[in-house]
């Protein structure tokens, strides 16, 4: 049976979706399950970890790691894949794990795959699933090495809530610190909006809304429902939108429940980054753009017009 570890996504003393559901995934192609958690004051996520599926969980949890450092990050799963005698580990995407998952990769002279979507054990033999160059072709690729580090798309795999798991707790050493790149400070997003990666529903913002007008007014509907507000890259460029909304090639990967377009033309390079959401509402003026060949719904129109009336809609079914 293969061995699986998931490396939890910890943020800010919360365990993120992404933990369940890689764990799931684990269970699914018939493997053993552990997690390794690393963090500061984490300890009482014990039971969520449990729930969650894993059999294992490896705990890392000092002060010192509070902040996330790549050289004492990737010590603390190599040390836990080795304790486990894991084949693959899993990591969800984000920042931290594509500075760490190449670190632990070297360490356990492991393959190393990025943004997978699949992922199956044959024979011993693991195989993944990548997009490549912006989703225009899809990589299968059959590892051959024994282990395998992969970092997994957000979104690609679900929860499944019914398979829960057994506790047994192993407190790993805690490694030393990296005195060659030290983080002083975590500056987070002081909006308090919804981060992107973890919203259900994704509202996207594009060129169509023009101005700060109307980009106040698509806020606006993210805000009735309570989404992610994201953007095309043509605003950020253009000096509306800060970088960390933009979604697409060169920005954030989503995969919402819903993601909401725009105003959006549905360039390549957007797509990259939202083709992955489940269900995908088009608004924009032009019949023949691009973004209605992905959308499951579209509403031809002016958004200045179209969004008032969502608005509208939305009060009414909630009243
Ligand atoms: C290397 C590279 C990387 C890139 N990375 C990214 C990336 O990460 N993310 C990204 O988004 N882009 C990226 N781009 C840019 C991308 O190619 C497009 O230029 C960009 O996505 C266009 O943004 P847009 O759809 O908002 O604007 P446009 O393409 O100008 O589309 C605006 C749309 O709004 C519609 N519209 C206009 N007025 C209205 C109205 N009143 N009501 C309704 N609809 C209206 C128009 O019909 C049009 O379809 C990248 C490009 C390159 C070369």
């Amino acid at each position: 049976m293969a061995k699986v570890l998931v490396v939890a996504e910890i943020k800010q003393g919360v365990l993120k979706s992404s933990t369940a559901e890689l764990l799931s995934k684990a269970k699914a192609i018939g493997a053993e399950a552990a997690v390794v958690a690393i963090g500061s004051n984490i300890e009482g996520l014990v039971p969520e970890l449990v729930k969650a599926g894993s059999d294992t969980q490896y705990i890392a949890d000092d002060a010192g790691l509070e902040l996330f450092s790549a050289g004492p990050y990737a010590a603390c799963v190599v040390d836990a894949a080795r304790q486990f005698g894991a084949d693959l580990i899993l990591f969800g995407f984000s920042e931290s794990s594509k500075a760490a998952a190449p670190r632990v990769a070297a360490q356990l002279d492991a393959a190393c795959a990025s943004e997978i979507t699949e992922v199956a054990a044959d024979n011993g033999a693991f195989q993944v699933v990548r997009p490549a160059i912006t989703n225009k072709v899809v990589q299968k690729v059959k590892v051959n090495t024994d282990k395998l580090v992969a970092v997994v798309r957000a979104g690609a795999f679900e929860a499944d809530e019914s398979i829960g798991g057994t506790e047994n707790v192993v407190k790993l050493d805690i490694p030393a610190p990296d005195l060659k790149a030290v983080i002083k400070e975590l500056v987070s997003d002081a909006s308090g909006e919804i981060d992107l990666a973890d919203a259900d529903v994704v509202v996207s913002v594009g060129r169509g809304a023009r101005n700060e007008e109307g980009i106040a007014l698509v806020k606006e509907l993210a805000d009735d429902l309570n989404a992610g507000f994201g953007s095309s890259r043509a605003m950020v460029d253009a000096g509306f939108m800060p970088h960390n909304k933009q979604v697409g090639q060169t920005g954030k990967i989503v995969a919402p429940s819903l993601y909401i377009a725009v105003g959006i033309s549905g360039a390549i390079q957007h797509l990259a980054g939202m083709s992955g959401s489940k269900v995908v509402l088009a608004i924009n003026k032009d019949p023949e753009a691009p973004i209605f060949n992905i959308a499951d719904y579209g509403i031809v129109g002016d958004l200045f017009e179209v969004v008032p009336i969502l608005k509208e809609e939305l009060k009414k079914v909630r009243s």
